[in-house]
């Protein structure tokens, strides 16, 4: 799949709740995560492939050599404590990276594919990830979290970003 860049528009609409999984989202979730791994990303969000479904997909285990891939269905983020600051990329700003407040630990809900409701809790770089997941489906990108020093960086890389 071809990942969405900035500045495309899709990037800032916000997605749409999933009420009904059909073998359309099946099929989509199983190319975001093949596209998520090929391209070393943690996480993809829906609206970076085009779709605009309230989904992601997330590597549980960013850190291992094994991925654990799974697909987040209606997320929602509850309980966040202690705001940590680190270097953060996105798949659609290529070679752009950022050091973005986030949150530390989180309690996050949501639906599998086979509609199971799930709760899990989240530390570090993964709850960083499903933060960064979370904001594009509510139209946010990382760029938005950017501290004042960081802003000039920012303005000559968008400054070579093409419209599209
Ligand atoms: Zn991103």
């Amino acid at each position: 799949m071809t990942i969405v860049r900035y500045p495309d528009k899709i990037l800032r609409q916000k997605t749409r709740p999933v009420d009904k999984i059909t073998d359309d989202i099946f099929a989509l979730t199983e190319s975001m995560i093949e596209t998520m791994l090929n391209n070393d990303g943690i996480g993809l969000a829906a609206n970076q492939v085009g779709s605009q479904l309230r989904l992601f997909v997330i590597n549980l285990r960013p850190f291992d050599d094994k991925p654990e891939p799974a697909v987040i269905i209606n997320p929602q983020i509850l309980k966040m404590e202690e705001l940590v600051e680190d270097e953060e990329g996105c798949l659609s700003f290529p070679k752009l990276f950022l050091h973005i407040p986030r949150y530390r630990y989180l309690i996050l809900h949501y639906q599998n594919l086979y509609n199971e409701k799930i709760v899990i809790e989240a530390d570090g770089l993964l709850a960083r990830a499903i933060q960064h997941e979370y904001d594009h489906l509510n139209g946010i990108l990382f760029v938005d979290h950017i501290k004042e020093n960081e802003r000039e960086k920012l303005e000559q890389y968008l400054m070579n970003c093409k419209p599209v």
